[in-house]
């Protein structure tokens, strides 16, 4: 059985981040990923929006770790050239209710460090978006976008420049602690058991399975995972904004949205669909009901201009009537097991915080 010092266990972007990490920090590093490439799972499903730390309840680890990998991400996209966009964002009321929650907004993302959210009337949201129907709106200029696959790529170089291996189609099975480490069983193309000081469970929609495959772990420590759907529409008219989006927040997601991607293309969603498969089909049916909802912001939407496009799947790990989660991420303190780290719930935003989320994990493994 080969010995090695830190495994890894998923290629999306919170495990690459995680074995760039380590690695530089000058540990052994094998990342083993079910897949056959980096970032097939929830990390080639999102906005790419990277946040600005708005929504979140304050001295959460997701408020914490969005707010400290946006400026970490802006930083590496800088360094390492990837593409990315500081558009900002408009969160946009469209009644007097709405009007109402924008303080309220402003107040939590202050609470957060995002202090530079401003409160633009009617007229000045319409300065800058001409085709914005509003009564008021909230201008978050740390808001922008990513390649998120170039983004991934440059994590898989970092880290493998600085001795990291990824094994691909390589399925963790199952883990077995033992006093001296932990044992780890790795199926598919190539079956081999290896034993590590480390094992970071960054398996995304997963891990709480994988969690549950981990012989010596205590279940109590293990949550349930539930699914939440984000289906996604693609707009074939030309949508005149420069500025991402976003109506004021509901229960369960941040609501139906427009993101640009760095090509200029508009897409709208995504939706909450609570599921209990991984199935990423957008249902044709789904498309009627964006359009009354892009309509609050943008009444010129043209008929016909939606299509099915993609859906992601949120790894929630509350059911749906707890409107919020947090990241939970775990390590010897919280359930008792040396070497073992396991991060759940990391949905949005977690693209954003992945770079906080690896430091994070890399202060738990020292
Ligand atoms: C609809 C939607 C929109 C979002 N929008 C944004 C956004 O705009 N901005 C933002 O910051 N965040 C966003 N997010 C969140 C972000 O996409 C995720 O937090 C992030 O991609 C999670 O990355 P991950 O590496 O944890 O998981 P994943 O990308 O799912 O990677 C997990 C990997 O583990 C592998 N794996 C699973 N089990 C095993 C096993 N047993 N052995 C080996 N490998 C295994 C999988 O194959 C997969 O490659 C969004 C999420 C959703 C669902």
């Amino acid at each position: 059985m080969d010995r090695i010092d830190c495994i890894v266990v998923g290629a999306g972007v919170v495990g690459l981040a995680i074995a760039r990490r380590l690695a530089q920090a000058g540990r052994e590093v094998v990342v083993v990923e079910a897949a056959d490439d980096i970032g097939t799972g929830t990390s080639s499903r999102n906005s790419e929006v990277i946040h600005a730390g708005i929504y979140y309840a304050a001295g959460s680890l997701m408020a914490r770790h969005c707010v400290a990998g946006k400026h970490a991400l802006y930083a590496y996209c800088e360094d390492h050239g990837i593409p990315h966009r500081r558009c900002g964002k408009l969160i946009v009321a469209t009644s007097a209710e709405d009007n109402a929650k924008l303080g309220a907004i402003r107040a939590r993302a202050a609470g957060n460090g995002v202090d530079d959210l401003v409160l633009l009337d009617a007229a000045a949201a319409r300065a800058l978006e001409p085709a914005l129907n509003c009564t008021a709106a909230l201008l978050s200029p740390s808001t922008g976008i990513i390649d998120s696959h170039a983004y991934m790529l440059a994590l898989r170089g970092d880290a493998e420049a600085a001795g990291a291996m990824i094994a691909f189609n390589a399925p963790l099975q199952r883990a077995v602690i033992a006093a001296d480490g932990i044992t780890a069983e790795v199926g598919g193309d190539a079956p081999m058991t290896l034993a590590c000081r480390l094992l970071v469970n960054a398996a995304g929609l997963q891990a709480p399975a994988l969690a549950r495959a981990i012989d010596g772990l205590s279940r109590e420590h293990i949550p349930t995972a539930y699914l939440a759907k984000g289906n996604y529409v693609s707009c074939n008219a030309r949508a005149p904004f420069t500025h991402l989006i976003y109506p004021v927040p509901e229960p369960g997601g941040l609501g139906v949205h427009l993101t640009l991607d760095m090509a200029g293309q508009a897409k709208f969603g995504p939706d909450v669909e609570w599921v209990s498969t991984m199935d990423y089909e957008v249902d044709p049916a789904r498309v009627a009901r964006f359009y009354p909802a892009i309509r609050r912001y943008w009444p010129a939407l043209p008929d016909g201009a939606l299509a099915p496009g993609y859906a992601g799947i949120r790894p929630k790990i509350v059911p749906p009537d707890i409107a919020v989660q947090d990241f939970l991420i775990q390590g010897p303190r919280d359930h008792g097991v040396d070497g073992l780290i396991n991060l759940f719930g990391i949905e949005s935003p977690g693209l954003t915080a992945s770079l906080a989320i690896a430091d994070h994990v890399a202060l738990l493994a020292r």
